[in-house]
């Protein structure tokens, strides 16, 4: 039985309990009723006792212990009336119905008052509005398991908290000469890049109780419950010094200060902000507790939370390199059962992008998948299988697709994978499928040799081309549009988007930023800076036609390669995927018989112009039509 449910039965039992009473109490008062003439007989019989007079109510006592009352007439005058029967009569102060209304009326009243008062005592000792009774936050250090040999790929990170490590351990060298170790330490970067696991590892190293808490659970409904809990937390974290006190998420609670608005989100939020800043003032040198905090959006936080003295080291977290992913797979993998087939530098290779917690289930998905078929151990097929549903989604095997929009999909692969290959600085091929997954029906994944951190112009006009040329194959083959096209285009015009506002790819609006890049981790939307409506109207024209340019040109490089791209889609629609090594030995073959036909072609051609008159107008007629075999082959 949770504390609630115990608090509203005690309360119940309570008032039950009183009422009972108080029933009990009134029917023992309430003495049977009797006229005034039996009671007159009575006093004549001889058979009454003694009487209580309380105002016109009258407690009479029989000589056989009877009791009863009797209701007389205010100006009856009963002392002189009884005078000589031997009564005694005794008076009391008429207070008797006031104490029974008040038991009656007030004490349900209070009963129910204390009842509220205590649920309301409850609800701010667990700390929460409604539905946060269970929520009582207890500040309870762990000691830590994990240490840094369970972190990996991130070794700069890890160097910038040796010193914090070994401070925790031994501060007294840095007492000597006077050091102030930063006692505040922001870990910022995208999600699952492995900043919780940091901290629990610097504790862990550090062999220091480890406090968590996240942000949210400081924020509550009551203003000042916040407060509070930070208060707390500090103050349990001193008594157990030397420690580490991590804060996940400290966005939650450390939002900048500098919007409008008081509603009591706000206000609680920044009471609580308030509280932590003053609490991270409060440390004194001899204080040896280090607050690490973690966030995706360092743009949104408070500028006071950096100020020298709280968390005034950052250390950034990013999605590890290919080395990096290498050494997160050994990491993860060697808590399972890995195949003597699988290359884990292979498997770094084809998963660019990826962060330590994504890495860390994709090794968890291939054991799943591994275990589902029975197997002892994880082959490289499983880790393949794994990436594709992290990255595309589950198959839908289920979906029924028409032939029709089979033919579309491969074609339009197709045109993807053609353009990929005959596009300078385009990333390799790695696979196409026409096989729906998520809510894709088909896919055309280019995976770069090498991580690449800085983009040219080249490289993401070839990514625009390539991405039109699932629309441009549909026009060239069906001369109509498909709905397929709908996140191609989308990434396309945010390519471009971006080439002209943010990276100044474009001459006719020159080196300028239009927008500003979002500044967190979380990939959300650039925001544009003030324009004119010249300005405006500029970027717009310059994205269409960059957008244009590059559909024309996947045009003329499908058209030149229609019969290729015919060939491919038709054995795609046979085999639904093809992986890297297929599509090599694909490409290579026609260009192998590409290349005979063109020299063929341009045998014949030597022939025939050695015994032509006109052969300088004839060579001129070969060139200016792009649709004739020979300048595809020429081209080629
Ligand atoms: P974040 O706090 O940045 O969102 P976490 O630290 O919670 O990420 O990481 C989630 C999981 O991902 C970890 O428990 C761990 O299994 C895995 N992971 C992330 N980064 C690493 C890393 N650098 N080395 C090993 N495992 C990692």
């Amino acid at each position: 039985m949770n504390n609630h449910v115990r608090n509203i039965l005690i309360s119940a039992i309570g008032i039950v309990g009183v009422l009972a009473g108080t029933v009990v109490w009134q029917a023992e008062h309430n003495l049977p009723l009797r006229s005034f003439g039996q009671f007159q007989l009575d006093v004549a019989d001889g058979s009454v006792q003694s009487l209580l007079v309380q105002g016109v109510v009258v407690r009479v006592t029989a000589a056989d212990g009877f009791q009863y009352q009797v209701v007389v007439a205010e100006s009856m005058d009963l002392v002189s009336n009884l005078a000589g029967t031997g009564v005694d009569v005794e008076f009391a102060k008429d207070y008797g119905p006031v104490v029974q209304r008040g038991i009656l009326v007030v004490l349900p009243v209070l009963l129910l008052i204390g009842a509220a008062w205590l649920f309301q005592l409850r609800r701010q000792q667990s700390g929460g509005g409604v539905g946060a009774m269970e929520r009582r936050i207890s500040f309870k250090a762990q000691d830590e398991k994990v240490s840094f040999q369970n972190v990996a790929g991130i070794p700069e990170a890890k160097e910038e908290l040796l010193e914090i490590i070994n401070f925790l351990k031994n501060p007294e060298p840095y007492r000597k000469v006077g050091a102030v170790i930063p006692q505040g330490i922001l870990l910022q970067g995208p999600p699952g890049t492995g900043k919780t696991l940091l901290a629990r590892a610097t504790a862990g190293e550090a062999g220091v109780p480890f406090f968590n808490i996240s942000g949210s659970d400081f924020v509550e409904m009551f203003v000042g419950v916040g407060a509070s809990r930070v208060r707390e937390l500090f103050a349990e974290a001193k008594k157990n010094a030397p420690c580490i006190v991590f804060i996940d998420e400290i966005d939650a609670v450390g939002i900048s200060r500098g919007g409008s608005g008081s509603d009591s989100g706000n206000d609680e939020r920044s009471q609580t902000l308030n509280a932590l800043l003053v609490e991270m003032d409060g440390f004194s040198p001899k204080d040896t507790v280090v607050v690490l905090a973690a966030t995706n959006r360092p743009d949104i936080l408070d500028p006071a939370l950096r100020r020298p003295g709280r968390f005034d080291r950052q250390i950034t977290i990013l999605p590890p390199d290919v080395k990096g992913r290498a050494r997160i797979l050994e990491v993860c993998a060697s808590l399972k059962q890995v195949g003597p087939d699988v290359c884990l530098d292979q498997v770094a290779q084809n998963t660019p992008g990826f962060t330590g917690a994504e890495l860390a289930n994709l090794v968890n998905e291939a054991a799943l998948l591994a275990a589902r078929q029975g197997k002892d151990t994880i082959s490289s097929l499983d880790f393949e299988a794994a990436r594709d549903r992290i990255l595309m989604g589950v198959e839908r095997k289920g979906l029924v697709i028409s032939e029709n929009d089979r033919r579309t999909m491969a074609f339009h692969e197709a045109g993807h994978a053609i353009i990929a290959r005959n596009t300078l600085e385009s990333d390799p091929l790695h696979k196409i499928t026409i096989i729906p997954r998520g809510r894709a029906l088909g896919q055309t994944q280019q995976i770069p040799l090498t991580d690449r951190h800085a983009y040219s112009r080249v490289y993401l006009e070839g990514r625009i081309i390539t991405l039109m040329g699932g629309r441009a194959a549909e026009e060239i083959v069906f001369r109509q549009h498909t709905t397929g096209a709908q996140d191609d285009l989308r990434q396309a015009t945010e390519i471009a988007t971006s080439m002209i506002c943010l990276w100044g790819m474009s001459e006719k609006v020159g080196p300028r930023a239009l927008a500003l890049a979002d500044d967190g981790f979380l990939r959300g939307q650039d925001s544009m800076l003030p324009t004119s409506e010249e300005t405006a109207r500029l970027v717009d024209q310059e994205v269409k036609s960059l957008l244009e340019h590059c559909y024309q040109q996947a045009i003329i490089i499908l058209t030149r390669e229609k019969c290729f791209m015919e060939h491919l889609a038709e054995i795609l629609l046979q085999t639904e995927t093809l992986d890297n090594e297929e599509l090599d030995i694909i490409f290579d073959c026609s260009q192998k018989k590409q290349a005979e036909k063109a020299t063929a072609s341009q045998n014949k051609h030597q022939d025939h112009c050695a015994s032509c008159p006109a052969s300088a107008h004839c060579s001129r007629k070969f060139a200016a039509d792009p649709g004739q075999d020979e300048v595809v082959t020429e081209a080629a």
